[in-house]
């Protein structure tokens, strides 16, 4: 049993918390939503009052923010920083999906204070996070991970190690660059379908075992009421923000630049998720997308 500060309660850190409670595992839960706090009390966490207060006697810290300021301002703030109040001994695994080289400015910020640190964004939505299947995709040093690993299997099946401090990020963004494209144009096609009088089921069922067969087809179909427990069928809400989508393919697009290699349909996918904030979506599940291209979705 470990003792593990839990940072970042949210779609995804609230089920992946759990998971740790089931397990057996001591926490010490904190966010800065109350409500997030109160809930991970209740799955059998500890409640912090601060960032600092969780990690004061943690073996273990979890983050799972939003972005790449999040993770930043929480291991780094001048005065509210992390980094001083973590033990020696700990290990830190930041769980959040950022931008590479923020990941490698932090962990490097880490070792200063002696403190081993991976990149480990996570892959299988918020289902994969409840059912503890994630696929965690690792940066860093190998003997690093060899520590996190019995942490790490509470809450995931699959574990790659893919490189060094920021690889783990940069394998997280090609994979969500594919898979923003291919939501998007999975929402398109059941929509060319529907306009032409085709059961949005059937044509999803068929593609499934087709050759259009993806995650966004069996798993997070984008059309209501294709899977019972897909996002589309509640509202498109829980899953996957379209605003945390169009971060990470914000973020290829800079990881593109930096080595100058080509991203046609990760910049076409940007911006299709860009008009879908800017149409008033961006706190919805990505899947949400379909509805640039579909009525009454
Ligand atoms: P979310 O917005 O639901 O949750 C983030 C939580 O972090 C919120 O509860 C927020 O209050 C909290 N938070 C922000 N700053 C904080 C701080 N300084 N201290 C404490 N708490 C703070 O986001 P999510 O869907 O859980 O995603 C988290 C990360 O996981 C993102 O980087 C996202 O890209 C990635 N991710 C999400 C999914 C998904 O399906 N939702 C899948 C894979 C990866």
């Amino acid at each position: 049993m470990s003792r593990i500060a839990f940072i970042g309660l949210g779609n995804m850190g609230a089920p992946m918390a759990a998971n740790l409670l089931k397990a057996g595992h001591a926490l010490r839960v904190f966010d800065l939503t109350p409500a997030a706090v109160d809930a991970a009390v209740v799955a059998g966490g500890v409640a912090a009052t601060s960032a600092i207060d969780a990690v004061v006697d943690a073996d273990i810290v979890i983050s799972m923010l939003p972005a790449s300021r999040h993770v930043e301002g929480l291991y780094l703030d001048a005065s509210s920083g992390l980094l001083p109040h973590i033990p020696a001994h700990a290990l830190v695994i930041d769980c959040s999906t950022i931008a590479p080289a923020t990941a490698r400015k932090v962990a490097e910020a880490a070792a200063k204070h002696g403190l081993a640190m991976i990149d480990a964004p996570v892959s299988g939505g918020t289902a994969g996070a409840a059912a503890g299947t994630l696929t965690f995709i690792v940066g860093g040093e190998a003997t690093t991970l060899e520590r996190a690993r019995p942490i790490l299997v509470n809450m995931g099946k699959n574990i790659f190690h893919v490189g060094s401090s920021g690889a783990g990020q940069v394998a997280k963004l090609c994979n969500n660059m594919a898979l923003g494209v291919i939501m998007a144009v999975t929402g398109e096609a059941l929509a060319l379908g529907v306009s032409h009088g085709l059961d949005a089921k059937v044509l999803s069922q068929m593609m499934a075992v087709s050759t259009a067969r993806s995650w966004a087809t069996e798993v997070c179909n984008p059309w209501p009421g294709v899977l019972e427990n897909a996002p589309a069928s509640r509202g498109y809400t829980g899953g996957f923000g379209n605003d945390l989508m169009l971060k990470d393919l914000g973020l290829a697009a800079e990881a593109a630049m930096s080595v100058g290699a080509s991203i046609p349909l990760g910049e076409l996918a940007r911006n299709l998720y860009a008009m879908n904030s800017r149409a008033g979506h961006g706190g919805l599940d990505f899947s949400s997308v379909v509805k640039l291209v579909a009525k009454d979705v």
